[in-house]
């Protein structure tokens, strides 16, 4: 957590102790970081995807090495506990990047496409160029994961990198450049600019050739209104507000543990997080009385047994105030955690108990808005159809989880939720499988990275068709005179009920020689 714009004196919000002194990236050096990328992208992508994919192999190796730094380092500059930063930060970086070693030279290959009867004598396939400098911008609460991810599969698919992580974490980002550094990449292919929103503005302005962002809906709109206007290619993972629907049949102990892991993790600043839950109302008391219980047994601090860490981001600490407020004027029952009044807003350390509302419904902004934080809302519903139209109630649309045993059911509700991802019996999960794309729905975002089109979307896709060069003409080409009928019976003998082979051939011969 970074005090201010300016100071760059780095405090942690769950000690409040100042771990990192660091300097800020000069707005003048914009123009000399694309000129750098924009130079070292060349020769970075004249080399072979396979050499490329050597420095990456180098990287991973080095983050292996470093883990438990790395998990103090990310510990340290967001307040989550050390698990969480090795087993939901570092790790799905090291999976990912030997996902795309294995995968990379496979989805960047030459594909061959067949080529249809009437463009007879050609060859078709397509080619995966890079873009050139990619800029990402990335945010605190997976302050690696976010960055890294994107970051290595735009460098594997032959661009250079402009990153701004965001300012709310810097140490993390200081970090990761050192990481590229000691892996040895070369110079200018993936630079990195330490700033605030003034800074990633000057960045998106500066016209990379593509821009990958992940963070709030309100700096989407805003990075997409550019990318607009000077129609720059981007990806935007955005918000969630992700529903949990449980089913009488489903097993509910897991449910259970799944509901307050999936809503309490990274004490809940998470974009995929279970933020609503649905319970069939024949077993709502019963699962409030499970997740309650569970929730209070929860262990709270910065130690490496601990369950939950702080918050990371003071302002996300008046969010998460003004929904409990809200819902608690509106009815709800606040079943554990705190009230807002009774919070230690002076601290400069930012812990939030777990919070579990219920009595909750669609009129309260705990259920329709991001929060953020760690709370969880329950409501109960009736039906199949009830459950999926409070489920698809959102302006967001990134994840959702389905809970039953009967897996017709799960498939049938699947098939109708409007997200990115939906988890049958378990919760977040699909993030973690590098070979599923992962993006939102509605005002989730726009794209999807990871999976097959992880690397490919940081490249123009190329359509490229071969003619030997032989003969001297086509039969579309001029001069069209007396053309017209035989085209209209050659297409009638191609594409009709059923091809009159003989006829066509002799529709194009007639046509060859007019
Ligand atoms: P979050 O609260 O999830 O971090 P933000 O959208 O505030 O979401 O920030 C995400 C990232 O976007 C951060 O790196 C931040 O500095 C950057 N950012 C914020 N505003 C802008 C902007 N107008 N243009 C470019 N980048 C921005």
């Amino acid at each position: 957590m970074k005090e201010s714009v300016g100071e760059w004196k780095v405090y942690s919000p769950a000690t409040g102790e100042e771990i990192a002194r660091m300097q800020e990236t000069a707005a003048e050096q914009v123009p000399f970081i694309y000129k750098e990328a924009r130079k070292a992208q060349v020769s970075w992508a004249a080399f072979s995807i396979k050499k490329r994919l050597a420095f990456l192999k180098k990287l991973r190796l080095l983050m292996v090495e470093r883990m438990e730094e790395m998990a103090e380092a990310i510990s340290q500059d967001t307040g989550k506990v050390k698990t969480e930063a090795l087993v939901a930060d570092i790790m799905p970086v090291i999976e990912g990047i030997r996902h795309i070693e294995k995968t990379a030279e496979k989805n960047l290959a030459r594909q061959k496409k067949a080529t249809p009867l009437l463009m007879f004598g050609r060859k078709s396939y397509v080619d995966y160029m890079p873009r050139g400098a990619v800029l990402v911008i990335s945010p605190w609460n997976y302050p690696l994961q976010l960055a890294m991810i994107p970051i290595v599969s735009a460098l594997a698919a032959g661009n250079s990198v402009v990153a701004k992580p965001s300012e709310v974490t810097p140490y993390v980002g200081v970090y990761m450049e050192r990481l590229f550094r000691e892996a040895g990449f070369p110079k200018g292919t993936v630079q990195f600019a330490h700033g605030g929103k003034e800074l990633g503005a000057l960045l998106t302005n500066a016209k990379p050739d593509y821009i990958f962002f992940t963070g709030s809906v309100r700096t989407g709109k805003i990075i997409g209104e550019l990318a607009a206007k000077e129609l720059i290619p981007v990806t935007l993972e955005l918000g969630g507000k992700d529903p949990m629907i449980i089913f009488k049949d489903a097993n509910l102990e897991r449910a259970a543990n799944a509901a307050i892991w999936g809503g309490f993790t990274n004490s809940g600043q998470v974009c995929m997080s279970v933020e609503r839950v649905y319970a069939e109302r024949t077993i709502y008391l019963e699962f409030l009385k499970l997740i309650k219980e569970k929730t209070l047994s929860l262990r709270q601090g910065a130690s490496v047994d601990d369950d939950i860490g702080s918050m990371t981001f003071p302002a996300q600490r008046e969010i998460v105030s003004s929904h409990i407020r809200d819902a608690l004027e509106k009815g709800a029952i606040l079943e554990t955690g705190k009230y807002p009044d009774q919070w230690k807003l002076d601290e400069k350390t930012l812990f939030l108990e777990p919070m579990i509302l219920s009595g909750a419904d669609h009129s309260m902004k705990a259920v329709t808005e991001e929060t953020f934080g760690p709370v969880l809302p329950i409501i109960p519903f009736d039906t199949e159809e009830e459950a999926v139209n409070l489920a698809n109630d959102s302006k967001y649309g990134l994840n959702s989880s389905v809970w039953t045993e009967d897996l017709a059911k799960a498939d049938r509700v699947t098939k109708q939720l409007v997200t990115g991802a939906v988890n049958i019996n378990d919760v977040l999960g699909t993030v973690a499988n590098h070979e599923l794309p992962f993006g939102g729905a509605k005002q989730s975002g726009i794209g999807r990275y990871h999976g097959e089109n992880g690397l490919r979307i940081f490249c123009h896709e190329k359509a490229v068709m071969i003619h030997s060069g032989k003969g001297k003409t086509e039969i579309q080409w001029y001069p069209y005179k007396k053309k017209y009928d035989s085209f209209l019976s050659l297409f009638k003998n191609y594409f009709g009920r059923r091809t009159n082979w003989i006829n066509l051939i002799k529709d194009y011969i007639k046509i060859r020689k007019m």
